[in-house]
């Protein structure tokens, strides 16, 4: 199975991510950890990756596709991959499309996790952290016993600056530009499968699979 998974921030995309890779007994390719394994394992594009990242700078798009590439090209992506984080523009969509095709191998689908707004800010700006012992809870997910209490240690919670509203609204508006023309991409070509993200794990778990099969 070779699929793409996309979904905002707090959209569970970790959570899902994990079932299927379990699932399919497929690898989990997220950009992050093969930047890491290239420059790790000092490949020439893993090099030439680090020098960009050493110096702060962005990693020029025909690094990234390289090292895309060379780890699609690898033994345990023979029966299948998830991509995670790439591509991220149409211009990477068009690159990847071509490794495939040299790889003679097709998506089976681009998996797009669907959650309300309103709730992914629920999610997002959730967190609550104990100004005296650093114990984390969430609102939604791991309530502290008593509101606005750590119970640990009784200490006062506060919300970090990078939780707030205006931080998670922003977070939002970025991937959503950021992921527009993707949408559209894949959704031109008839691989794009939304899926109801915000429902029970197992339920939106049983219906990508359900899309992809
Ligand atoms: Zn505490």
């Amino acid at each position: 199975m070779r699929i793409i998974l996309m979904g905002p921030p707090g959209a569970g995309k970790g959570t899902q991510a994990e079932l299927l890779i379990e699932h399919y007994k497929i690898p989990h390719i997220s950009t992050g950890d093969m930047f890491r394994e290239a420059i790790k394992q000092e490949t020439p594009l893993g090099l030439k990756a680090k020098e960009y990242m050493d110096a702060g700078a962005l990693v020029p798009d025909e690094v990234t596709i390289g090292i895309v590439a060379d780890r699609l090209a690898q033994a345990d992506c023979s029966k299948g991959f998830l991509l995670d984080g790439f591509p991220r523009t149409a211009a990477q969509a068009d690159a990847l499309a071509k490794i495939l095709s040299d790889l003679n191998i097709s998506l089976d689908g681009v998996i797009n996790l669907e959650v309300a707004e309103k709730i992914l800010l629920e999610r997002l700006t959730g967190r609550r952290v104990c100004k005296q012992c650093a114990a984390t809870f969430h609102t939604v997910f791991n309530p502290p016993k008593i509101q606005e209490v750590c119970d640990k240690c009784g200490g006062e919670l506060f919300q970090r600056s990078d939780d707030t509203i205006e931080t998670a609204r922003n977070r939002l508006k970025v991937y959503n530009e950021q992921t527009e023309p993707l949408i559209a991409y894949y959704s031109k070509q008839g691989l794009l499968k939304s899926i109801q993200g915000d429902g029970e794990i197992s339920q939106v778990f049983r219906n990508i699979v359900e899309v992809l099969e």
